[in-house]
This record gives structure tokens, sequence and C-alpha cells, in this order.
């Protein structure tokens, strides 16, 4: 999907209430260092061919117009989330946007909480670590427990290394929410015991304060791909709710 707005909504939804997006990428372009085999946003070879990205002052501007616009017409917002068409810590800019979207949503909607969806591979980076650290949702990605699986699910750019995000997520000391992908596909499945084993392991050694698996949901960019049910990923996390994790299932 390709948002073509810095910021849109509000969007109703059953999770978030009314919800506000910021998409921090090019109006008609994508850009990520994950090219993920079922990401929402197609390939990253065809999302090139704008390449401004919005800065901190592009920003600020569009969400106090649209926050100032609904508290003037006596619409709620409930949430406000880091989204859109890539990865938004690639932003330059994104430390000093996440200071004004936090200054911004205190002086217009303060009950409203501010969650940024990432892949984590950049949490190594100490302003945007400090970043997330602000943020009541910081919501972080591990789709695979080893670099071999995350070649075929997440296709990263080159350096990424899962044992180092691992270990610069233990800095969190657990204040975030790990979200993870579980699907199969010709060659590898995330419901294996080889694959599940070590994916339990790494979410005992970084205790999220919730876990957040979910499923295929609109179209994927590769052919093949298979989702679970909500029934299945429940009998495939048990053993981790039987430890006491709290883990949200989205079929
Ligand atoms: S990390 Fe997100 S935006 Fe990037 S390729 Fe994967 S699903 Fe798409």
């Amino acid at each position: 999907m390709m948002r073509e707005e810095l910021v849109f909504g509000p969007i109703h939804s059953r999770r978030l209430g009314s919800s506000l997006g910021i998409n921090l990428f090019p109006e008609k372009g994508k850009l990520c260092n994950f090219d993920c085999i079922y990401c929402e946003c197609g390939w990253n070879k065809d999302g090139r061919g704008d390449h401004r990205l919005p800065r901190a002052a592009d920003l600020e501007k569009a969400l106090e117009e649209r926050l100032s616009a609904c508290h003037a017409a006596g619409t709620p917002i409930d949430s406000i989330t880091f989204s859109g068409d890539g990865e938004p810590t690639l932003n330059p800019d994104f430390p000093a946007m996440i200071d004004i979207t936090l200054r911004l949503r205190d002086r217009w909607f303060p009950a409203a909480r501010v969650s940024v969806l990432s892949n984590a591979t950049r949490v190594g980076v100490e302003a945007v670590f400090q970043a997330l650290r602000k943020v009541d949702n910081p919501i972080l990605k591990i789709d695979a427990p080893t670099d071999e699986l995350a070649a075929r699910i997440n296709r990263p750019a080159a350096g990424y290394h899962v044992a180092d995000v691992v270990q610069a997520l233990k800095r969190f000391e657990g204040d975030f929410i790990l979200q993870t992908m579980f699907l199969r596909a010709p060659g590898f499945d995330s419901g294996s015991p080889q694959v599940l084993r070590p994916w339990m392991d790494i979410v005992r050694t970084l205790r999220p304060r919730e876990v957040m698996v979910y499923t295929l949901d609109r179209e994927a960019p590769m052919q093949g791909l298979e989702k679970y049910t909500p029934e299945q990923m429940a009998a495939l996390v048990k053993p981790l709710l039987d430890e006491g994790f709290s883990i949200q299932i989205k079929g």
C-alpha cells in the first residue's frame, strides 16, 4: 500500500481507536533496508523514483495542521503511529521528528499514544535508540531467528545480523513490543521447530513487555506464501504463554 501523505488519517481501528499515521517517505516511493517477501508496499525495486524525504520542518507543519484541525472539529485522536512505506528510522530527521511529535501530542491530544513500527535494524544507533525509548510503543520486528532465514524472509541490506539486533534490543530491558510475522513459503516455515525454538529463546532473552505475532494480511509481492490461522499461532506460542509472556495474536 503506498500512502501518499506525510500525515494521514485519522483511520478508525478496533485496536488503536482513532489513529493518525505518519509516513516519513517520499510521496511515491518506498525506502527500506529490508525487502520482505510479504511487504505490503511491494518490492524495493518497484518503489524507487522519488527520493525527496520529508524533513522535520515538513512534519511539524503537517502534523500541527492536522492535529489542530481535528481538535477544532472535535475529532478524537487516540494514537499516532509511525508506519508508512518503509523503515522510519532511516529518515535522518527521525529523532527530531519524534521530539516534534511528542511535543505536539502533549499540546493537542495528551492522551494519544505514540507508536513506531520499525524493523529494529537501527536500534544500535544511539540517537535512534534514544528516540525509540521516548515513545509509548516501540514495536520492533524480528521475524527470523537466524541470518539464513532473515535472508529468505526479510532480504536485508548487507551487514544485518540477528545477533547484533538482539544485543542492541537488550538495552530496552524488556520495555518494547516485539513483532513477528508467521508464515510458510516453499523452503521454510516459521512454525517449524528449528525456527520456533531459537525464536522463543530470543523472546526469553529479551523479555519484551508484549509480543505481537501476526500473519499475512494483504497481498504480498511474492507468490506461494501461506498464512497461519490465529488458532495455529496460539498453539505455536503456547509454551511462551504458559511462561507468562503477554502475546497478542493477530490473524
Ligand atoms: S521492514 Fe516493513 S517496510 Fe521494510 S520491507 Fe519489511 S515489511 Fe516492508
